[in-house]
């Protein structure tokens, strides 16, 4: 869920929106008008209706904005930097530039989310108490007193990653004074209300309530799998934070030369077994060729077709420097949607630096436990 578009900036954060929500609001707006409104109040027009429907989705959009805000805000007077909110299907995402540092932080940041939305939950009640019971402008308030409220409760579940969840780590990281240990225990009562909402969904498709039953699941299967990729995100900025490219990388380099045949070039596969080798010529680097380039090629071509032609030459590779951070270049090989990189010192090729190298050091921390 990539696609996203800018709406706005407030106060130094850029809000965007993800294609997904459109959908969502349409269907929102949809069931809103045709199903919600016409129940609660009987006598309007099909227009009213459908006004009150986008004028709804709209406002519970603000609501939902209004709670991210809460926690960036937060953020920030801590010193913690946001660069962009980015609203999604459920709810939001602020994105931090860091993890809190203190688990007193930690639990204000999450906290300020859900008050804000109980809040806004109060505030609507109060208002529709004032207004004349028959307005369309009623239904609307009040609609959105319920979701405030919803929105505030849900959040407030101690599942991780969700505020409840965030609450819930500061706790332990409180008492085990270790931040890692706690995201772990965290994540896994997350998980356990995670898997009871799947059986609590499957159950309900037993009892043929089907449609409720799928989206318990799906919920359910979401949050495990949110839970499953902060824990793992966590772990690998841990395991690569301050550590620098060259004590990651692969120094032995097997390079080949640019005028070789592919019918040779396969035999340097076989021999070496790496996905990809360095094209050089007279010792200056060329290029970088893959065996995926390699596999598109058909091999009755392979007798006259050069390395040369098929690989993609240096101008159009990552580069990177030794004692450049290996968090940061990870980052980018993420973005750039690369497998590898080639490490560069003084015009010269010194290593290979592959997504497996990062993944085996993760691997080893792992097993050998960062979690002192
Ligand atoms: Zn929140």
């Amino acid at each position: 869920m990539n696609g996203s578009f800018k709406v706005g900036n407030i106060l130094g954060i850029d809000i965007e929106i993800n294609y997904s929500w459109l959908l969502i609001f349409a269907l929102f707006s949809f069931t809103l008008a045709s199903h919600y409104f016409p129940l609660e109040a009987e006598d309007f027009t099909p227009t009213v209706y459908w006004s009150m429907g986008v004028i709804t989705t709209i406002m519970v959009f603000v609501s939902v904005l209004l709670h991210e805000l809460a926690h960036s805000l937060m953020a920030i007077s801590k010193g913690i930097p946001i660069r962009k909110i980015t609203l999604f299907i459920f709810g939001g995402v602020a994105q931090m530039e860091e993890e809190p540092q203190q688990p007193g932080t930690e639990l204000k940041i999450a906290l300020v989310g859900p008050a804000t939305s109980l809040v806004l939950g109060v505030i609507a009640l109060g208002v529709y108490q004032l207004l004349p019971p028959n307005l369309p402008l009623s239904h609307v308030v009040a609609f959105l007193a319920r979701i405030n409220f919803v929105v505030g409760v849900i959040n407030l579940i101690p599942a991780f990653p969700l505020d409840g969840g965030r609450v819930l780590r500061a706790g332990i990281w409180y008492f085990l004074k270790n931040m890692l240990r706690a995201t772990r225990y965290a994540v896994i009562v997350g998980s356990i209300f995670a898997f009871f909402a799947i059986a609590l969904g499957f159950f309900m498709i037993f009892q043929y309530a089907l449609i409720w039953g799928i989206w318990y699941i799906f919920l359910g299967w979401l949050l495990f799998q949110a839970g499953q990729a902060s824990y793992n995100q966590l772990v690998f900025h841990q395991a690569l934070k301050g550590v620098p490219v060259k004590q990651i990388m692969s120094a032995e380099v097997q390079t080949v030369p640019l005028s070789l045949g592919l019918d040779k070039l396969v035999d340097h596969f076989y021999r070496h077994r790496f996905g990809a080798f360095p094209v050089t010529l007279h010792g200056d680097l060329k290029g970088l060729v893959t065996f995926h380039q390699l596999r598109n090629i058909p091999q009755e071509k392979w007798g006259t077709t050069t390395t040369a032609e098929i690989m993609t030459p240096l101008e159009k590779l990552i580069t990177v420097s030794p004692d450049q951070d290996a968090v940061e270049v990870m980052m980018k090989m993420a973005a750039e949607n690369e497998g590898r990189v080639l490490v560069i010192e003084n015009n010269e090729l010194v290593g290979i630096l592959s997504r497996t190298d990062m993944m085996k050091l993760i691997s080893m921390h792992m097993l050998l436990g960062t979690e002192k």
